[in-house]
């Protein structure tokens, strides 16, 4: 059945995620059809892709040498068991990303999300103090407005009010407060200049449970699920001096920062900080093929590799880890950002996002503006309907009638193209959310 036929009935068995699914089935927002920097609906309208999807098709949609290698692998190795199995290409691809990520973070588990890799960094940090000794050490700390995913671990270091109120908190945890202050920090551009302190609650945070029972501290070096809100200056250099202190684990969550988003392989880079871990999704494959995983640091793996040879290090995988055509998809993805220089693209055209977004400010309801890197951030002003309804609105007129797919988190709008972009786009987008922004007013 092609989509351009679906009657109103056809919609109502899927149950969309993180969807407002009425809504959507009575007024869809549909795409059949990508290429490059552009989504086509099924009826054949080109709108411009402002999300890079949902914040992973880095190298452009349905690019030519990625398609290949998925297709190719395929046709060659379908499958092949990840426990006590293996294939070349999952080899290549954590040697590469081992290249790519700082330090000494040179071992790579693989999952199949960014909710997967999470779990994945806090069953490792926990089972690490366990092997080294310090079985105690079972608390993970995370920070108001973080996001980290769905699954049981990520919700409770996460600090999404909606994720935790339906679900709970299945881990123990605590959290560092947010580090956006709008009274502080409004129309910053880049990393804010007031908020590097904040880091300084760990230390309270350690004084209140004892480093002894706290296994790890999860950030996102941007929180992007929560309206883009980038780290303020020191903020993150900070948090690995007090994480050094008391024996702390620092996991950098870069599912959405990864792969160029803030202008290097991880934004880990951009802050001269190196992590003990790094989660990563999204952009590994530019969101072709499911793929998640956790780039460790060498005392890590190391800690596991211990006892009989023949036993297990790590109770711990998914069927799907490595999968052969999420490895060829990835492989084909690191070497199109390389050949097209498509980190040092992101870091060259920051500055034009960022004078681009910033002359939005003066707008209707426009209440603050965000950039770093490849991504911007407008706060629109919450409509008497309550909070949510201007984003809602933003999202359906973009769509529906300025050809733009948009990201909004509430009512943010957040803006992070595929990073194949040039200046002609960057003008497009924003004279169109200039458009919808003032057509909602
Ligand atoms: N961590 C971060 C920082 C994210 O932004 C996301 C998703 O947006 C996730 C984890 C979860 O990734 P996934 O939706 O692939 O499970």
């Amino acid at each position: 059945m092609s989509q351009s036929v679906l009657a109103p009935n056809d919609l109502e068995a899927y149950w969309m995620p993180f969807t407002a699914n009425r809504a959507f089935k009575s007024a869809p927002r549909m795409v059949g059809r990508a290429k490059d920097m552009h989504y086509f609906t099924p009826d054949g309208r080109k709108l411009i892709d402002a999300a890079a999807g949902l914040w992973c098709v880095n190298a452009g949609h349905s690019r030519d040498p990625i398609v290949k290698a998925i297709q190719d692998q395929a046709a060659e190795l379908d499958f092949s068991p990840p426990f006590q199995f293996g294939h070349p290409k999952a080899f290549q691809l954590a040697t590469r990303l081992a290249d790519l990520a700082p330090g000494d973070l040179d071992h790579v588990f693989f999952a199949n999300s960014g909710s997967e890799a999470v779990d994945t960094a806090l069953k490792i940090a926990i089972a690490f103090h366990n092997v080294s000794g310090q079985g105690s050490r079972q608390r993970l700390i995370g920070r108001v407005r973080g996001y980290h995913g769905v699954g049981f671990g990520g919700i409770s270091v996460g600090g999404m009010v909606a994720n935790r109120k339906f679900f709970g908190s299945a881990l123990p945890a605590d959290h560092l407060p947010a580090t956006y202050n709008r009274a502080e920090q409004a129309f910053s551009r880049g990393e804010p200049e007031w908020g590097g302190h904040l880091a300084d609650e760990l230390e309270n945070i350690v004084a209140l449970h004892d480093a002894s029972t706290i296994a790890a501290v999860i950030v996102e070096p941007m929180a992007g699920s929560t309206g883009a809100l980038p780290a303020p200056k020191g903020y993150l250099q900070k948090l690995r001096q007090i994480c050094d202190k008391h024996g702390l684990l620092l996991i950098f969550d870069e599912v959405i920062t990864g792969f160029g988003r803030l202008g290097h392989a991880f934004a880990a880079e951009r802050y001269g900080v190196v992590p003990d871990m790094i989660t990563f999704a999204k952009g590994v494959t530019s969101g072709t093929v499911p793929m998640g995983g956790v780039i460790v640091r060498k005392h890590i793996y190391d800690a596991f590799m211990k006892g009989p040879e023949q036993a297990v290090e790590l109770f711990h995988g998914y069927t799907y880890s490595a999968h052969p055509l999420a490895c060829a998809a990835a492989l084909a993805t690191l070497d199109v950002y390389e050949k097209e220089h498509l980190f040092e693209n992101a870091r060259k055209l920051e500055n034009t996002l960022a004078d681009a977004v910033h002359s939005l400010r003066g707008l209707p309801n426009v209440e603050d503006i965000r950039n770093v890197g490849m991504v911007g951030a407008i706060d629109l002003a919450p409509k008497a309907e309550g909070p949510g309804k201007r984003g809602f609105d933003a999202m359906n007129e973009a769509f529906h009638k300025q050809d733009m797919l948009i990201r909004v988190a509430g009512d943010t709008i957040a803006i992070s193209p595929p990073l194949i972009l040039n200046e002609n786009h960057i003008a497009e987008i924003i004279d169109k959310v200039g458009r919808t922004i003032r057509a909602i007013a």
